[in-house]
């Protein structure tokens, strides 16, 4: 892993002349209300005074202007939508580039040789929670790792690790099922073999409705990171692991298909891009619910508390808001707690979704 990615970072401040006008009102309403009311986490908003309500949600929208240029790639449209709760209400469409428009370089992934440093590799994590650098000694730890002898990813002879890249790197990436006859090799699917970022359009409530009940994430993004990448779903890691194939993730916990374009399946530094007025972990995205995600660590490095069970809380200054999971989770989100839209892969300009498995 590299030491960090640091990028350019907006030095924006979450009180914006708007904002703090409506912390002052929301503090001048606090008076008036209980404040078990305000100390309800995530149904907070639901059950909370009709007035309170009004100014949280006013303040919390998704704001396009926090994302870095050229992350979304057109003008932002409102458009009338039907929310997986069945609220009809509007949505914003966001179009976004799918490369990150940051420093957060994508790549690289697999290491040339089972002498090769963490520089020359990305990151490996099956969900446990553990986060692997993919160097030439990890190439040769895998048959311990995974207590299984097929795993022989490199040439004994001349300790060059088996790589499949270019356009058939992404190939098997979009499709590790049908990758049989290929085992023991470590993917790369790198931005330019993709032929650069896939835009995809996403729908996100123009403002967020708390759901009646948590949706856990499993096939459909969770989110998209401020940089124009896609915060993916969990990675089918036994998938991938059962192919005898290495889906490696970069440095940034990302990686590429032909399908899902380049996505995230950890939130890094790579995506801490707007930095909070107070010591809270900095802003990095947004959950298809409009609800914020921020990043899992604060400046400090100390993991948030009193968190739901899907990561979230809620503060004075932020409303209700996600922390990422930590890195090596391979969910970056575990549920929503808002209606979103169902999300279809690909998206207008994008590739078709992949055939039902
Ligand atoms: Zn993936
Ligand atoms: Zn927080």
């Amino acid at each position: 892993m590299k030491a960090t990615a640091r990028n350019t970072r907006q030095q924006l401040c979450v009180l914006t002349p708007r904002s703090f006008a409506l912390m002052v009102i929301t503090a001048a309403l606090n008076v008036g209300c209980s404040s078990s009311s305000r100390e309800q986490p995530s149904g907070a908003l639901e059950s909370a005074e009709a007035g309170l309500v009004k100014v949280l949600r006013d303040s919390r929208a998704v704001d396009p202007a926090l994302f870095l240029d050229g992350a979304l790639v057109s003008e932002v449209t409102t458009e009338e939508c039907t929310l997986n709760g069945g609220t009809r209400t509007t949505c914003l469409r966001l179009n976004i580039a799918g490369a990150p428009m940051n420093d957060a370089q994508a790549g690289p992934y697999c290491p040339p040789s089972i002498t090769s440093s963490a520089k020359e590799g990305g990151i490996w994590f099956d969900g446990s929670g553990t986060v692997h650098d993919v160097d030439g000694a990890f190439i040769v730890s895998l048959p311990e790792l995974y207590d299984d002898d097929r795993w022989q990813m490199y040439d004994p002879a001349t300790g060059k690790v088996y790589i499949i890249d270019g356009a058939e790197g992404c190939e098997v990436a979009g499709d590790p099922e049908n990758s049989s006859g290929r085992d023991n090799f470590c993917l790369s699917c790198s931005l330019e073999a993709l032929g650069g970022g896939i835009q995809q359009a996403i729908l996100i409530p123009t403002e967020p409705v708390p759901h009646a009940t948590p949706t856990p994430v499993r096939g459909s993004n969770p989110g998209v990171a401020l940089n124009g990448v896609l915060f993916g779903p969990p990675a089918p890691v036994d998938l991938i692991l059962s192919t005898i194939t290495l889906g490696v993730f970069d440095d940034c916990g990302g990686h590429a298909n032909p399908h899902e374009g380049y996505h995230y399946h950890a939130a890094t530094d790579c995506v801490e891009i707007v930095e909070q007025v107070d010591e809270h972990a900095m802003l990095i995205g947004y959950a298809m619910d409009g609800y914020a995600i921020s990043a899992h660590l604060d400046p400090a490095g100390k993991s948030a508390s009193g968190l739901d069970e899907c990561g979230g809380h809620q503060d004075d200054i932020r409303g209700y808001h996600y922390h990422a999971q930590a890195p090596g989770r391979n969910r970056i989100v575990t549920c929503l707690q808002g209606e979103s839209v169902d999300q279809v892969r690909g998206g207008p300009g994008g590739p078709p979704p992949p055939p039902p498995k």
